[in-house]
């Protein structure tokens, strides 16, 4: 590789090695305890990338032994079956985390059926609670796209203390968390979205610069700051001309990397560890039971 391009945070590594202790760690409870750590993911309706999404999340649990409890609902599903689905695996103690692949279909409410979740059995972090101590900056179940990135930053030892972190997006599921969470981590936060005027000056003032949009190849070199750290959340899917599909980040990352000192690849960045989060969200639920 030459030496002028950025270094790559390997998402996909660091969620193997995290799975890896995972597995151990889940052995341990078993035979400590009896009973393995469990997930329950709730899935509504044939959405082709839920569907994917919810089979890698069931293969990462087989792999690290954690059970599964999942159920895929027709599309038809009235909002109460679900409420009582969530309520039944609230009160299961073989349950550890429950989680709602979104998106849902139009008649169901989403934001109703998170809130029926247990906090203590959130496994995606998006309880109004956990959301509630991650403002205060107390310990709960942190929300796993954005806790992936804060671990990934970690790993590689990017000095985030007093540095400019710019997130463009405010989603409650990614930005508003992200933008959070390095706060906690004493990075100086701007939160920019669709409205934000000088969009390119934000950017380019971003030391650590995080682009959770759903835009493809939405971040231009010419918005980034030399020698930073760019994330990219974004996972777009989109057609070549060939028409292949395939999947795209934010970020354009073959102009970007020539600029940048760290960035993240896609697919092999942020997705991978937010799967890697989701268990260690369901083993973390699981202990706290336990103790
Ligand atoms: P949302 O659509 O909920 O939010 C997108 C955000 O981007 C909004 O805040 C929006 O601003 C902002 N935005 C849109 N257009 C612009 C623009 N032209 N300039 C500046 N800001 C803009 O998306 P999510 O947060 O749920 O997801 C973002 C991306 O991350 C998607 O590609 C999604 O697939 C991906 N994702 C990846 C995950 C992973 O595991 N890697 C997990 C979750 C999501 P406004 O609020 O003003 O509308």
């Amino acid at each position: 590789m030459d030496s002028t391009y950025a270094h790559i945070l390997d998402g996909k590594a660091l969620a193997q090695r995290i799975q890896a202790q995972l597995t151990d760690e889940v052995a341990q409870l078993l035979s400590t305890y009896g009973r393995p750590p469990g997930l329950a993911v709730l899935m509504v309706g044939e959405h082709p990338a839920s569907a994917a999404y919810v089979r890698g999340k069931e293969r990462a649990c087989a792999k690290v032994g954690i059970a599964s409890f999942g159920r895929h609902f027709p599309t038809n599903t009235s909002q109460i079956e679900l409420e009582q689905t969530i309520e039944a695996l609230n009160q299961d103690e073989r349950v550890d985390g429950i989680l709602v692949q979104l998106p849902l279909p139009d008649h169901l409410d989403a934001v109703s059926l998170l809130h029926q979740i247990h906090p203590d059995k959130d496994a995606d972090g998006l309880h109004p609670v956990n959301l509630g101590r991650l403002v205060r900056g107390e310990p709960g179940l942190r929300s796993c796209t954005p806790a992936g990135v804060m671990r990934l930053l970690r790993e590689y030892q990017i000095d985030i203390k007093g540095k400019q972190a710019v997130v463009v997006g405010r989603s409650i599921l990614v930005g508003k968390p992200m933008a959070l969470m390095l706060l906690e981590a004493d990075a100086t936060v701007m939160i920019a979205h669709s409205r934000s005027q000088n969009l390119k000056e934000l950017t380019r003032s971003a030391d650590i610069l995080i682009a959770a949009i759903g835009r493809p190849k939405f971040i231009t070199a010419d918005m980034v700051k030399p020698q930073s750290v760019v994330i990219d959340v974004g996972i777009n899917r989109v057609s070549d001309s060939s028409g292949q599909s395939r999947l795209v980040g934010d970020v354009d990352f073959e102009a970007v990397r020539d600029i940048a000192q760290y960035i993240t690849p896609v697919p092999g960045g942020v997705g991978a560890m937010t799967v890697a989060m989701l268990l260690h969200n369901t083993v973390l639920s699981y202990k706290r039971t336990q103790s």
